[in-house]
């Protein structure tokens, strides 16, 4: 394993990207694409609860651990994921419009993940160019960019409403990707073994937090290379972890 190049110290809080030279940044910085539910905000369990009750409401029983077991995939995947085809087919807008509704109902609770925006400000001081990219819908999204305080320290952010298939299929992981300036190498980092699969099908590594109630074991055998208890966790063992990514090849499942 190569020795890093030497770090400049991170800006302060708040100051540009653009404060710290790009020649010191180069050799450094990998680009992140962020997850941002069950990695930034504590929203998985809340999401469980609404589509537990979406199911219900129209008469679909299905229990809300297998619900949480699909957590990271947006609404287009998740009713044929959890409950079949045959549901997704006669009641999947139904169903989703549901959720929207009682989701909408517990959004209040919805607090940050503890070192949520420490770790946006750690790859800022790293020098990595981050794009959050969720499967949630487009007006979660901008609630939540607005809970971390994140419009100043994040490069862009993709949302469900960009593409037409959500995780795990790439497509979400690749528009991210497209909003990232060149950097060495590309780094996805969620919650969910949807995230991590998304990643690599996308040909990028990943990086597990265990914040969205996902096991370590279920997270490295979807492909993430290392493994963080959550947001703070990685952001105080950031500088080996980016190490980790550097010393991975480029899709660590392919
Ligand atoms: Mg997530």
């Amino acid at each position: 394993m190569s020795q890093p190049p030497p770090r400049q110290p991170p800006p302060a809080a708040g100051e540009p990207l653009d404060a710290q030279p790009t020649q010191e940044r180069a050799g450094v910085a990998v680009g992140v694409i962020l997850d941002i539910d069950g990695t930034l905000v504590d929203t998985n369990y809340q999401h469980t609860i609404a589509w537990g009750r979406a199911f219900s409401d129209h008469g679909v029983d299905v229990a809300l651990w297998r619900i949480h077991r699909h957590n990271g995939m947006g609404g287009d995947q998740l009713v044929a994921a959890v409950a079949g085809d045959d549901v997704e087919e006669r009641l999947g807008d139904a169903i989703r419009e549901s959720e929207g509704r009682h989701y909408g109902e517990l959004i209040d609770e919805v607090r940050p993940l503890p070192g949520g925006r420490d770790l946006l400000t750690a790859l800022r001081g790293m020098g990595c160019p981050v794009v959050l990219a969720s499967s949630a819908k487009p007006e979660e999204v901008e609630r939540y960019v607005d809970l971390l305080d994140a419009r100043e320290v994040v490069d862009g952010w993709t949302t469900g409403g960009d593409v037409d298939r959500t995780k795990p299929h790439p497509d979400l992981i690749a528009t991210a990707a497209e909003r990232l300036p060149d950097t060495p190498g590309v780094v996805v980092i969620g919650d969910t073994a949807w995230d991590a699969e998304a990643a690599g099908r996308a040909g990028f590594t990943s990086i597990g937090v265990l914040s969205g109630g996902f096991g370590a074991q279920e997270l490295r055998d979807a492909g993430c290379v290392e493994i963080f208890t959550d947001a703070a966790d990685l952001a105080e063992h950031l500088e080996s972890a980016l190490e980790a990514v550097r010393a991975a090849p480029a899709a660590a499942n392919g």
